[in-house]
């Protein structure tokens, strides 16, 4: 299926902090009782498939309006630390504050190395509720043997790089990881999906690539989008300055006219909902 290698990084935001605000509070006769947790809100997901393998999610009904979601893979390889030091911008600040601007809902797919990384545009992506954070492995090694010149992780190590990001996340900041997986380079065969079916996610694929991964072209890309996107549609692009250079402004492009005809932006979750029929 797709393409490019994408190994970078995406980004986000500066850096929201939220300030935690000391405040003082009147001495109290007794200890206030913690808060209540909020009610869990359940996170759609698919059934397993036969014989509990991870269940595939492409795109969403075709049927039900003109929904679409964007997706942004948050990309950077485990063995990227030493070119990240050395100046290279894994992640793309510009680009969700553009998605912020325009109000576009999204899915942001990070691996456990680019929040660690990044951790304070992780934590301000995974706190804003206009985005959702997904799973988009720790290392980005491929879990296939061949899949556009990633290192291969053995059958081994597939869950343990998983859960791997998923604890990577939540320490970076990320309250509230979606159980959604995008494998690197969109790679997978029987026996990944078989390994991750004990992790408990859906995997996440895509229907329309934006081909931003090494483009320089914001037009191409914008027009790949474009021509793609059909209602329920799931579009891979990426969240990273250094190897999609030209997504912010595809992003400009292709916002605008996407609701002129009609659509409107959702996060994967709504689509995976309305295919499990839970509209
Ligand atoms: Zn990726």
């Amino acid at each position: 299926m797709i393409l490019p290698v994408r190994r970078l990084t995406a980004g986000c935001l500066l850096g929201v902090a939220l300030a935690a605000c000391g405040t003082a509070e009147a001495p109290q006769p007794r200890p206030r009782p913690p808060a209540p947790a909020p009610p869990a809100v359940p996170v759609p997901t698919l059934a397993a498939g036969p014989e509990g393998l991870t269940p595939v999610f492409t795109n969403g009904p075709r049927t039900l309006g003109r929904a679409v979601a964007l997706t942004f893979d948050a990309d950077m390889t485990a063995d990227q630390g030493p070119r990240a030091a050395a100046g290279e911008h894994f992640d793309n600040p510009a680009l969700i504050a553009t998605l912020r601007e325009l109000k576009v809902p999204a899915t942001v797919f990070m691996t456990g190395r680019w929040a660690e990384e990044y951790p304070a545009q992780a934590r301000g992506i995974g706190r804003d509720p206009l985005f959702e954070v997904a799973n988009h492995s720790y290392s980005h090694y491929a879990f296939t043997p061949d899949c556009y010149g990633l290192p291969t992780l053995g059958e081994d190590r597939m869950r343990e790089d998983v859960e791997r990001a998923f604890t990577a996340l939540r320490r970076a900041g990320v309250p509230n990881a979606k159980p959604y997986f995008r494998f690197p380079g969109g790679c997978y065969d029987r026996k990944a999906l078989r390994t991750l079916g004990a992790t408990g996610v859906t995997a996440v694929q895509w229907d329309v690539v934006g081909g931003d991964a090494f483009a320089t072209d914001a037009d191409a890309v914008a027009r790949d989008v474009l021509d793609g996107v059909r209602p329920g549609s799931v579009v891979v692009l990426h969240c990273t300055r250094s190897a999609a250079p030209a997504t912010e402004s595809a992003v400009r492009t292709v916002v605008p006219e996407l609701r002129r005809q009609g659509y409107r932006f959702v996060k994967v979750s709504e689509l995976i909902g309305a295919a499990a029929g839970r509209t």
